[in-house]
């Protein structure tokens, strides 16, 4: 059988090619030689598929989506606390270059517009300049599965036109939150925008952080998990710039756009998707690229308030026997899967003295299910019944 996926990417992009609204923006020297026309989108999926249609292989920055890996490195390196004290994680409701400090501690208000993509850029640990922006490279390439580049020309042009970013990073040692030199924070986080990467490349990035951190693909984990975490919740809430209460309440994905016209989206448990094309409307993000999110997210439901009660379907079966009762459990046990069998050990087992629970079609249990669970176990015990476990993963 051939995917319907595919086809229906297809058809969106035939739907959102006349959509020829926006600007190239003229700042960057090289972004500005970028073909208007230019168009391609790659959902990849945390099974580990990847669905594409128009230019996915084509190479264009990264620009500002590299604020998000940056950030799960910076926290990684420093942790919550040293990070909180330099970027806050509220949406400033400014748009990306806006010179946005807080008042009263001068922090920015968050890792995705400029000020704060700047002052984390300088908490990644390193000893110079390179280094700082190899090992941000590095961690794109991990997430990405491939070999990625920085392109030179991009990041010369980026520097001949980055006063702005020159006098926020003034500002920001100034308020003591730039843990490096001016100059150097402005070169590295040039550096980072400059990464060469084509839309299927983002959209593989995005799924390994739908997927917690692990990729799809390898099984690897890549990010950590509560890392991954934060860093959603700062696209959540500050991905699209000034325009993000809208897109988080029509689109509902948490997303991350580049001034080279990409958005990233990432919809946690489910997929990554990449959008490339170059034309910006007046919140910096690209026109056809929302325009393509909004029909994905209302097509294939893909807003993030729309969840599956997992909880229901915790519990496999149930087998009454003559000598035991059996309870098969499954899937990714979380707190609400966890309660629907514990509200049914609540219940008891009249005239059954001997209780199965079995685990081996769990894929998963978390620690908040695995707690509750294994405190529900020593109930039953102590309830008089004889419990037997069947957990070959080991997973309690
Ligand atoms: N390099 C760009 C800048 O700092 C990135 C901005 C963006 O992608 N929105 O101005």
């Amino acid at each position: 059988m051939k995917s319907p996926i595919p086809e229906y990417l297809e058809r969106i992009l035939l739907e959102c090619r006349d959509l020829d609204g926006g600007t190239i923006p003229e700042g960057n020297s090289e972004l500005a030689k970028a073909d208007p026309d230019f168009f391609g989108v790659a959902l990849s999926s945390v099974g580990g598929s990847i669905y594409t249609a128009g230019d996915v292989d084509d190479l264009f920055s990264i620009q500002s989506i590299s604020k998000t890996l940056t950030y799960a490195l910076a926290l990684d390196d420093n942790g919550i606390e040293a990070m909180l004290r330099v970027v806050d994680t509220e949406p400033s409701g400014d748009s990306f270059n806006e010179i946005s400090l807080e008042p009263e501690t001068g922090r920015p208000r968050n890792a995705l517009i400029n000020a704060g993509a700047l002052a984390v850029h300088a908490m990644v640990k390193a000893d110079s300049v390179e280094h700082r922006v190899e090992r941000i490279r590095a961690l794109h390439c991990a997430l990405a599965g491939r070999e990625l580049s920085v392109d030179r020309a991009v990041h010369e042009a980026e520097l001949a036109a980055d006063d702005r970013n020159t006098g926020i990073a003034h500002l920001l040692k100034a308020v003591g939150v730039l843990g490096a030199e001016p100059a150097d924070v402005v070169e590295g986080y040039a550096g980072q925008c400059s990464i060469s990467v084509s839309c299927r490349d983002l959209a593989t990035i995005a799924s390994v952080m739908a997927n917690g951190g692990i990729s799809p693909t390898t099984g690897e984990r890549l990010l950590d998990a509560a890392t991954d975490r934060r860093v959603l919740a700062t696209m959540a809430t500050c991905g699209m710039y000034d325009g993000s209460g809208s897109w988080i309440f029509t689109v509902g994905i948490p997303a991350k756009s580049g001034v080279a016209g990409a958005i990233i989206g990432v919809l946690p448990g489910q997929v990554g998707v990449a959008v490339v094309s170059p034309r910006l409307n007046a919140h910096g993000n690209s026109v056809r690229g929302v325009a393509v999110f909004e029909r994905l997210s209302r097509d294939l439901e893909l807003h993030m308030m729309h969840v599956s009660s997992t909880g229901q379907s915790a519990i496999r079966a149930m087998h009454d026997r003559e000598e035991s009762y059996r309870v098969e459990l499954q899937g990714d046990l979380r707190f609400a899967g966890a309660e629907t069998v514990v509200a049914r050990f609540t219940e008891g087992f009249p005239g059954r003295r001997m209780i199965e629970v079995d685990f081996r079609h769990v894929r998963e249990v978390d620690e908040a299910a695995r707690g509750l669970l294994n405190e529900s176990l020593f109930r039953l015990r102590e309830d008089g019944y004889e419990v037997d476990v069947i957990d070959p993963n080991a997973l309690l």
